[in-house]
């Protein structure tokens, strides 16, 4: 069936379908990899959090070494203290000061020897721990401090901020903070006693069991599509991938989908029917007569496909209706151009169906069809098959009396083959019998069989009806037709159905 290869021009429902399986994979693809991607974002802040988390508690591990080695020497004279203080400075990763603290008053430093500042015990969390901008030797860098009592007595370790600064370069593109009590230290090293904006995405923290300070991690807004970018690379691609596939199939599935009905009427808007003309002779003198009119699909994926491929569905769907409508315009079209080198009076044979016979607009189309060539040039001749019998009503008798008014010819069909009583062709006033090729390719056979033949032709003189022999393929039937005083022969010895070109170039020579 030429439907079966359908095409989707005119299809947005197809297009639409196509396009969104496309999507499909996607739409469900993303939310997932989003949310992955997420996950991941998660897992990574909270890797990188623990991880400076613990960078500092080694920092703060090394100044407790220290502050616990010092604290006796707390309440006793500096002179005494200041080279043991100096020893742990150089001796401890990460230490910068070591310092001693008697009465409220750190009065003994590595750095500075005999010292006298009041400590601010207050800025401690927990009396333990402080993080400060910068102290009044270095007010711009940032300092920590660790601090250790004993009976009134205290040692303070300070730690060079750019140590925990490094433990917050964390990788890529996490952000690290450090929070001391209300002290934090942001991702540039720089100390503020202010929160600082949140972080907005994946935001953990992570909180030290053994000294009083937390490491903050998280990532800026879109993050997670920057993320997805640039690890799932592979991922969406097989996510267009699968898209692509999955278009494709629905692309090959919804071929088939196309409905019969649906193409035929496409087929009708895009001109693709063309009528083809097979040329029939008179059986007396072998002259041109006119010609039958025979529908050709030309497919454009198909080729010409012919009507009995097509003509059931035209049928029972009703587009014959606006199918022949087509087709007579543009016989008529092509015919009347050319009406010089026809041969008069020409008669042209259209086959029509029950279907037409349910109202009067074959009326119209008729007219139509005569009003294009010169009055009395052609004799129209509409075929109807013996295979479906026709209800005689008022409609069809109101039609077939405008018909004959007009001087349309009407011919039965495949004479033979079907039960046409002799009523039947008296209520339609038939003109002519075509004789169903099945008989014709009787002559020749067995004496018996074309006993049918003989009947079938006594029959149709009787009647005093046209008759037309279908089918004729050999001279021999052709003769034996001839005796018989057949009217008209049709058939592949004389012409086979042509396009107009075709025609002309037949008729413009004798018929054999
Ligand atoms: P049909 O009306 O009986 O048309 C005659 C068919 O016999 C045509 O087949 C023609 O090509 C074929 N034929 C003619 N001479 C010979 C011959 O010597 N030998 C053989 N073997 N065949 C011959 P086609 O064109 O394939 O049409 C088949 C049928 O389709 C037609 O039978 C007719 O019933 C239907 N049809 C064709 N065109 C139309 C149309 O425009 N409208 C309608 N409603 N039906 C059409
Ligand atoms: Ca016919
Ligand atoms: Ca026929």
């Amino acid at each position: 069936m030429p439907f079966s290869l359908a095409r989707t021009r005119k299809q947005p429902q197809r297009i639409l379908a196509v396009a969104l399986s496309m999507l499909l994979p996607l739409l469900l693809g993303l939310p997932i990899l989003y949310w992955q991607a997420q996950r991941t974002l998660e897992v990574e802040a909270q890797r990188a959090a623990h991880k400076a988390q613990s960078r500092i508690e080694t920092m703060l591990d090394n100044a407790n070494v220290a502050a616990d080695a010092v604290l006796h020497l707390a309440g006793g004279p500096c002179a005494n203290a200041a080279m043991a203080l100096r020893q742990q400075v150089t001796s401890l990763a990460f230490v910068r000061s070591v310092n001693l603290v008697r009465d409220g008053i750190l009065y003994c430093s590595s750095l500075a020897g005999a010292y006298s500042e009041k400590e601010q015990l207050e800025q401690y969390v927990d009396g333990r721990l402080r993080l400060l901008p910068g102290n009044p030797v270095t007010p711009e860098r940032a300092l920590m401090v660790l601090r250790k009592e004993r009976d009134g007595y205290a040692s303070l370790v300070s730690i060079d901020g750019l140590h925990p600064h490094n433990a917050l370069l964390g990788e890529q593109s996490v952000a690290l903070q450090l929070q001391i009590g209300r002290y934090w230290m942001r991702a540039d090293g720089r100390v503020f006693d202010t929160k600082p904006e949140p972080l907005p995405l994946a935001h953990v923290e992570s909180v030290s069991a053994r000294y009083p300070f937390s490491v903050h991690a998280g990532y800026p807004t879109g993050e997670q599509w920057r993320h997805l970018g640039e690890r799932f690379p592979p991922l969406l691609g097989l996510l267009l991938v699968l898209g692509a596939l999955a278009g494709a199939s629905t692309y090959r599935l919804t071929r088939g989908i196309v409905s019969p009905r649906s193409e035929l009427a496409r087929a009708i808007e895009a001109n693709e029917f063309v009528p083809y003309y097979q040329a029939l002779v008179r059986g007396d003198d072998h002259t041109w007569s006119g010609v039958e009119m025979l529908v050709r699909w030309h497919h454009p994926e198909q080729g010409l496909v012919p009507p009995d491929q097509f003509i059931p569905l035209a049928e029972s769907s009703g587009l014959v209706i606006p199918m022949t409508s087509r087709l007579m315009a543009r016989a008529r079209e092509e015919l009347a151009a050319h009406i010089e080198q026809l041969p008069q009076p020409f008669h042209i044979g259209i086959n029509i169906t029950s279907a037409h016979c349910r109202d009067l607009a074959l009326v119209a189309e008729c007219r139509a069809f005569l009003e294009s060539f010169p009055p009395g040039s052609i004799i129209l001749v509409l075929e109807l098959t013996e295979r479906e019998v026709i209800d005689f009503n008022s409609v069809t008798e109101e039609l077939f009396g405008e018909l004959r008014k007009l001087g349309v010819r009407l011919a039965i069909d495949d004479f033979g083959t079907g039960h046409s009583s002799l009523a039947y062709l008296r209520q339609f006033q038939v003109d002519y019998l075509k004789i169903d090729r099945s008989f014709v390719s009787l002559v020749g056979t067995d004496a018996l069989s074309r006993h049918i033949l003989d009947n079938i032709v006594d029959l149709c003189s009787r009647l005093e009806l046209g008759i037309v022999a279908e089918g004729v393929e050999t001279v021999e039937q052709a003769d034996y037709l001839k005796t018989r005083g057949v009217d008209y022969l049709q058939g592949y010895l004389y012409a086979r159905p042509e396009p107009l070109e075709g025609l002309l170039s037949t008729l413009s020579q004798p018929a054999r």
